[in-house]
Order: C-alpha cells, then structure tokens, then sequence
C-alpha cells in the first residue's frame, strides 16, 4: 500500500516573529529534502488546508477556538482575551497565519487517520504536527492547538481499540498525558528530558496504568535510547500489538539543538523511530521540537525514509542540491556565528559513536518495572 507525506504551503514564509525560538523554516525543507533526493513520487505528497472549527473543537472550547481565528484576523485581540487564552504573550504570539498554520496542521492529522482508517494507506508523515502542548482552551509552549490530541480523539472516533501514542520529543507530552489519563484505548509513552520545562512526566506518573514516563538526564546517549526501546518499550507492547501507532518525532533532543541538553546523533533518533515502527503497521510520524534548523530539516528529511523502511537509503551522501538548500536556511544563534558546521550540512548522518548504556538507565528502568510489576 502506498505511504505519504501530508504538507502544505502556509510552512514556505510562515514565521512565529523575531527572536522566536521557531524563527526559522523546518518544514518546507524537510519536504524538499525528500525531493530533491529522489525518495518520493509526487504523487505521495499531499498538501491540504486548515481545520473546519467544526473539527478543532472536538478538543478545544469553541471560545478559545474562535478568539484565535479572530487573533489571525484582526492581528490582535482585547488584553483581557489575551491573558485568558495565553494568545499574543510570551511565547505564543499573534503572527499572522496563528489560526491557519496551527489548524493546518491538525487538518494533516486529523486527515491521516482518516486515510489509514479507510485502509487508503498504512503510514503517514505529518511533518508540521506533533504540537503536544497545546490545551484545551490555552495555547502553550509554542502549541496553539494540539493535533495529537485530535489525532487520537479521530482514531478512537473510527474504531480503534488499542492507540500507542510514543513521544521522544526533549519535553514531555504533557497537553496529551492530561487528556487521556486512564483511558483504556490510548497507551501515552514519553522519553524526554527530566528538570526540563514543562516540568511535567515524572516516573510517579507510571502508576497510572496507561502512562510510560521515562524522564532522562542530559546525559542520555544513543546506547540509552537504544535500550529503552528494545529493552523497554518493544516488549512491553509486543504482548498486546497496538492497532494504531503515533510517533512524536521531536528532533530537539539531537546534538546541537537549542533546547535541550542531551546530545542524540540522528543515527540513533531515525534507528528509535523505525525499531519502533515494528510494533505496528498503521503508523503515523508526526514532527514536534527541533530548533536547530539544520539538524531538524535533515531529521525529518529522514523519517520519510525510515516510514517507508528504507533506512538504508540514509547512507547514502548527501547531493549537492541538498547541501545547497540547507547551507541557505537562516538561523539567528550562536552556534552559528562563525559559520555553518560543515557536517551539520554535508551528510545525512552524524559521526556513529560507541556508547555504553549508562547505570542511571537502567536504574530508571528497573524503578518502572517494579511500578508495573512487569517482568521481561
Ligand atoms: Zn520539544
């Protein structure tokens, strides 16, 4: 069956502002990065529009929903408004696609698990998803809406009985753990970054039974990871398969990303993604974290392969096309004062290092085997 790729163009020339830490473009290059490798038929790209409110508010609050239409419309909202839905403050702010670039996203998502409910295909990639902050009626760590939340609410919606949502994005799931606490369909699995905003995904949570938090150091290595999942997370689930798979696919936990301290290389994320995958075939690859540009575009670049099980195909050197186009993104920090990485920007893979599985991991696994009372 054939597997796409969701996109849209409101990603090309859409910015969060100035100073924003998503003041830079990941999505459109990732696609094209796909491209320009040759890895996809056109035909399995498939742009589409925003969300009818209609949809969206099978999670938010119409009120919220309609304030941040309003919010793209008029480029402003009442102070009062504001403080009441987090819209325009810090670091959520008023740009101008803040209703349609969110709800298009969702769209792709709500989308994907129509398709793969229909059997139209068995795997999809929403890059632009994955905002696994946003709440009900609050817009909150750079999500203004949550398309993972929708994303699940739709698969139950049409009939699945056994959703394993697993994130490994630095921060933890918390828009998504707080909706489906206890609810005997959805299974939530999150790697991230312990003392990390939002603060959130202790391994307390691990006593309710359909949470899996693993909360890690900065010093969480390609071994750790590598562990966790065919140690961990793979046989835990292999007793009872998942009917439907999401993948949060947050690229921020990689080595040279502004926001986080743990130090991955993409050959350990993209191996994590598609060991994963074997867990079940309707899959759905959401994006998420990932602000270093560079590093991000390739990341998500690379999970279309790792979807389509061709991971092979990311040995392969990098074309010149590729090189060009990533050389070009702009990114204001200083990581890149004196010039680009050149390996950030020349091959797909970074340098494979040897690592040992570190005694903090598996002391934090033997501490939730003892809470599941699960044995392997
Ligand atoms: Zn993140």
């Amino acid at each position: 069956m054939q597997n796409f790729l969701y996109t849209s163009d409101v990603f090309k020339g859409s910015r969060y502002g100035r100073g924003h830490p998503l003041d830079m473009d990941r999505v459109w290059p990732s696609v094209e990065l796909v491209q320009m490798m040759g890895w996809i038929e056109e035909k399995q790209i498939v742009k589409h529009g925003p969300a009818e409110i209609e949809e969206l508010i099978k999670f938010h609050d119409i009120d919220y929903v309609l304030a941040l239409k309003e919010a793209e419309d008029k480029q402003t909202l009442p102070e009062k408004i504001k403080k009441k839905y987090n819209i325009g403050i810090g670091n959520n702010p008023i740009f101008s696609e803040v209703f349609s670039r969110p709800a298009t996203a969702a769209k792709a998502s709500i989308s994907a698990i129509e398709t793969i409910a229909a059997k139209k295909a068995d795997r999809i990639l929403n890059i632009s998803g994955g905002t696994h902050h946003g709440r009900k009626s609050e817009a909150y760590g750079f999500c203004f809406l949550n398309d993972c939340v929708l994303s699940i609410l739709k698969a139950i919606e049409l009939g699945f009985q056994n959703i394993l949502y697993v994130d490994i994005d630095a921060h933890h799931c918390d828009g998504v753990q707080d909706f489906f606490l206890d609810n005997k369909k959805v299974n939530i699995v999150s790697i991230h970054e312990k003392n990390r905003w939002p603060f959130t995904g202790l391994v307390d949570d691990c006593k309710i039974k359909n949470i899996l938090n693993f909360p890690v150091s900065e010093k969480f290595n390609d071994e750790d990871i590598n562990f966790l999942i065919n140690q961990f997370i793979i046989p835990y689930f292999k007793i009872n398969c998942p009917d439907l798979l999401i993948i949060q696919a947050g690229a921020d936990m990689l080595c040279g990303d502004p926001q986080s301290r743990i130090n991955l290389s993409n050959n350990a994320y993209w191996k994590a993604i598609s060991d994963l995958l074997s867990l079940c075939n309707k899959s759905l690859i959401l994006g998420g974290g990932g602000y270093n540009p560079y590093l991000t575009a390739k990341a998500w670049a690379g999970n279309w392969v790792v979807l389509n099980e061709n991971i092979e195909l990311l040995d392969m050197d990098m074309n010149r096309e590729c090189h060009e186009l990533l050389k070009s993104l702009k990114w204001k920090n200083s990581r890149v004062k004196n010039g680009i990485p050149i390996e950030w920007i020349s091959s797909w893979r970074d340098k494979k290092e040897n690592y040992e599985i570190s005694d903090e991991i598996i002391s934090l696994v033997n501490e939730i085997k003892e809470i599941k009372k699960y044995e392997i």
